[in-house]
């Protein structure tokens, strides 16, 4: 089961019982899979998020010298 609008808040496939579970929810609400890490996307998009800001932080301040 898919549904485009939960893909904004970030969803992954139980693969029990392919009902679509938040990521934020490790364990699947249907047949209560447990999902063993934190999706790797999510992991990329802090990450990125950090990048991305320490080079707006750096444009900044070259910026300013
Ligand atoms: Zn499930």
């Amino acid at each position: 089961m898919k549904i485009d609008a939960d893909k904004e808040f970030g969803s992954r496939e139980c693969p029990g019982c392919a009902m679509d579970v938040p990521e934020n929810n490790n364990r699947c609400p249907i047949c209560g899979y447990e999902f063993p890490n934190p999706t790797p996307r999510q992991k990329h998009m802090k990450l990125w998020g950090a990048l991305i800001m320490l080079a707006i932080f750096l444009i900044v301040i070259l910026r300013l010298l």
